[in-house]
């Protein structure tokens, strides 16, 4: 397998030892690439050291690790009130460094929360909404409904066409955006799909692989511009075959 087409599992990937069936294709390529194996050695590490120093602090404002990141000449802990958090963003920096690549795995946290957060609302709509304001078997045609009712384009994407029955669409309130929803079935179990763009949720190029939360199955993923979040109560190893077969990642 070519290193490019590995991207987004060396980036998701929990261990080198991972015995996870979905890794299976990266876990055999650090085997005998050496390039690929001493980046993703490099990224568990730098995980590891910005997650044992957040461990040790008190919650950090958002905006805190950029600007200091910035302004690092400026950087003395000058009155009482700030003394703490310099203090605190003096052992961020200790710890990660001002490189690039520490900026990044900064921003890549960061990306991994607006997924949880994403996942979580994804998973409370799915709760809450079981019936479909459009009845239809035909994916095209739901689509077709939803592109009219939220003035924009929205595609069928490969997930449903592989998945089994589908039931019919809606609109819902994704966050503060609207999106466009699926529902369909993945083995006879109650899956909901939530169709938006990446941007609006900051998580462009992000996905998380099919896998348990809050006692669902969840993913999320992106396919020619659009951004797609799943709830299913279908088991992880079913949706997992359904992400090989739409070749969804
Ligand atoms: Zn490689």
């Amino acid at each position: 397998m070519r290193c490019e087409n590995l991207k987004i599992e060396l980036d998701t990937v929990p261990s080198l030892e991972t015995n996870d069936p979905y890794f299976a294709g990266v876990a055999s390529h650090i085997q005998t690439c050496d390039i690929c194996r001493a980046k993703l050695i490099k990224r568990l590490e730098a995980e590891r050291s910005i997650k044992i120093a957040l461990d040790t602090m008190a919650p950090v404002p958002e905006t805190l690790v950029s600007s200091v990141i910035n302004n690092t000449k400026t950087l003395r802990p000058v009155k009482s009130r700030w003394r703490k958090w310099s203090a605190i963003a003096a052992s961020f920096l200790l710890v990660v460094g001002l490189s690039a690549s520490s900026y990044s795995y900064w921003a890549h946290l960061q990306t991994q929360s607006a997924l949880k957060r994403l996942c979580a609302i994804s998973i409370k709509n799915h709760e809450m909404h079981s019936e479909p304001d459009f009845i239809s078997v035909n994916a095209e045609q739901i689509a077709t409904w939803l592109s009219k009712r939220l003035d924009r384009v929205v595609r069928v994407p490969e997930f449903i066409l592989a998945s089994s029955a589908v039931e019919g669409g809606r609109r819902c309130a994704l966050g503060k955006y609207a999106a466009g929803v699926f529902h369909f079935e993945i083995g006879g179990k109650r899956s909901t799909l939530f169709s938006f763009y990446p941007q609006q949720f900051n998580v462009e190029g992000a996905v998380v692989p099919p896998k348990l939360d809050m006692g669902y199955t969840v993913a999320v993923w992106s396919e020619d511009g659009l951004g797609y979040s799943l709830v299913s109560e279908a088991p992880p190893d079913k949706v997992k075959a359904l992400f090989v077969k739409a070749k969804v990642i």
